[in-house]
């Protein structure tokens, strides 16, 4: 367990030996993770989780969306949210299946998210969500116009209130099954990227640009 839960709500009760409270833990298992689920509750109490596009700068998470999305709308009026952030990586098969389960970092973090209203923080926002799907690509793209900008709403929620939880290794089979005759072990699972496919309607001859190079490089099957 690395440094302290900043609240009791956050604090690991089930397997605590996986979790971690380091904010340098917590980061990088954000930015590599392609997208996050937003938790919250509507009007009516009924609960919500939205996956949707994230990205980090600092200490603030930030997601944008539709003006007119009802989950963002909901989210501006300040009330409580939970937003999951989860990497699977690997499916870890035990000689019995009490015992198997998933490799894994995940994070979570609670909060109130803040609407951004403020024109250069909404810029920084949404460049910082371009790229962190597609580094170099914010560069490479036409800016935003005025109307598209007002068309789209911008959430920020602080990572404070925040955990993390990761699995790794061999399945933890009960020493009774280790005699037996089943296959034990780890089959590793990730995101991958594939060879990119050009736009039926990208009539001239483009070259792929450094983003999608990148992308490639990162994230390659
Ligand atoms: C891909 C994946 C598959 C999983 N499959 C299962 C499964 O099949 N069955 C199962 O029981 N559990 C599974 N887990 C673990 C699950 O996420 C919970 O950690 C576990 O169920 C304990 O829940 P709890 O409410 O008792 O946790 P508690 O320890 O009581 O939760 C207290 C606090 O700990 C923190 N916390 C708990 N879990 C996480 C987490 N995963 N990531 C970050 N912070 C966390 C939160 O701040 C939470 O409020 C899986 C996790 C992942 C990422």
């Amino acid at each position: 367990m690395d440094s302290e839960a900043s609240s009791d709500r956050i604090r690991l009760r089930r397997e605590p030996h996986l979790g971690s409270y380091d904010p340098g833990v917590i980061h990088a298992i954000i930015d590599t993770a392609p997208i996050c689920h937003l938790g919250l509750t509507d009007h009516d109490g009924h609960p919500l989780v939205i996956p949707t596009i994230h990205a980090r700068v600092g200490q603030q998470l930030y997601v944008h969306g539709s003006a007119a999305s009802r989950t963002l709308r909901r989210l501006a009026e300040g009330i409580e949210v939970c937003c999951t952030i989860t990497h699977l990586d690997g499916i870890v098969l035990a000689r019995s299946a009490f015992w198997s389960t998933m490799n894994y970092r995940s994070v979570m973090i609670f909060g109130h998210a803040r609407l951004v209203t403020d024109p250069d923080e909404i810029e920084l926002a949404l460049d910082a969500i371009v790229e962190h799907i597609a580094p170099g690509r914010s560069a490479e793209v036409r800016r935003p116009t005025p109307s598209e900008i007002k068309a789209t709403k911008v959430l920020a929620l602080s990572i404070d209130e925040t955990s993390a939880k990761v699995r790794t290794g061999d399945p933890d089979d009960d020493p009774a099954d280790l005699d037996a005759d089943v296959w034990a072990g780890v089959v590793p699972m990730a995101v991958h990227s594939g060879d990119p496919i050009p736009a039926v309607n990208l009539e001239r001859e483009i070259a792929i640009p450094v983003s999608v190079r990148r992308l490639r490089e990162r994230d390659q099957l």
